[in-house]
């Protein structure tokens, strides 16, 4: 689907998965400027296909289009070329706890620009893949919390999924898995002492049954799968506080976990800050193991989704 200066999105088109064309000087290779959202389409009890709040990512793509300068498709042309897409693909959409089809849209500048400046042209795209559980069943994470690189500064993209926050954080990533971590945690960059999220989810602490979690106050992601867990523990009458969240509470937490499309909800076994390895409760006791219930029921069709969460789709 494209869209040139100050028009709207043009009718959309599916097409086999294949190379694109751009110029050298479009927009996304020179200046970044692009944006990404992510998805799973799966099966439910009853083997229909079903969405997670897709409008929520269609909500989060706007914002972050607005950010960059770059128009934005419409919810309707959104959800229409996500439905598309997999309805196209359905074949690939595996049964029910054998995995999901990941959809994967993109919002970029590809006309020409060699001045700084946005693009006259954009492209919005949608491709999909089927993909296994990012983790094995009963898997935990181990955790690094990185003490030098930030992954966004106050005032920065870090709100929003900018294509451009993601490769600075390669490096780190890549250095704590060979020291054997899943992941790594950011600090905040404006003091260094709060915990702010991950590469690719969201932080969730819990302390004598009160859940903690940094706030979206613009240098994290605003996860999608953040906002369902907040809203799953309150309903279940949790008190679930979004503030800052220093190294004390990290030290005293009972238990962690992490959230988010790829990673779902996945419990953190061990944070290591410097030479200290601090171990958290991963077992079936934990609150993070009934909310994870929970947000695993209505996505697979297992209880009526009485939050309107889901869209089914075939
Ligand atoms: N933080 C970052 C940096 C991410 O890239 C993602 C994945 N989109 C998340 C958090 C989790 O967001 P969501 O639950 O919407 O997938």
């Amino acid at each position: 689907m494209k869209c040139s200066n100050g028009d709207d999105f043009s009718q959309g088109h599916l097409t086999p998965f294949g190379k694109i064309e751009l110029s050298p000087s479009a927009g996304i290779l020179n200046y970044g400027q692009g944006i990404f959202e992510g998805l799973k389409a799966i099966r439910t009890k009853d083997g229909r296909i079903q969405l997670f709040r897709p409008e929520e990512n269609a909500l989060r793509m706007k914002m972050g289009a607005e950010r960059l300068c770059m128009p934005s498709p419409s919810t309707h042309q959104f959800l229409d070329a996500l439905k598309q897409t997999v309805l196209a693909n359905k074949r690939w959409v595996p049964p029910q706890g054998k995995g999901s089809l990941y959809i994967r849209p993109l919002l970029f500048g590809s006309g020409p620009v060699l001045g700084l400046g946005p693009a006259p042209e954009y492209t919005f795209l949608v491709y999909a893949t089927p993909v296994g559980s990012y983790h094995k069943c009963g898997a935990t994470m181990n955790l690094y919390i990185e003490n030098e690189v930030r992954r966004a500064i106050p005032g920065g993209t870090g709100g929003i999924k900018s294509i451009t926050n993601y490769s600075p954080v390669f490096e780190v990533v890549k250095k704590a898995r060979a020291k054997g971590f899943t992941d790594v945690l950011f600090l905040d960059a404006a003091t260094g002492k709060n915990i702010e999220e991950a590469s690719l989810f969201n932080i969730f602490f819990v302390k004598d049954n009160v859940i903690l979690t940094p706030p979206a106050n613009g240098t994290i992601l605003p996860g999608i799968t953040r906002k369902s867990i907040i809203e799953i523990a309150r309903d279940l009458n949790y008190l679930v506080k979004e503030r800052d969240v220093p190294l004390e509470d990290v030290l005293a937490a009972d238990e962690v976990f992490c959230t988010g499309t790829a990673v779902e909800v996945t419990a953190v076994a061990s944070i290591t800050y410097q030479d200290k390895r601090i171990e958290y409760k991963t077992g079936e006791e934990t609150v993070f193991h009934k909310l994870r219930a929970v947000l695993k029921e209505i996505q697979t069709g297992v209880v009526e989704d009485k939050m309107g969460w889901t869209m089914l789709i075939d």
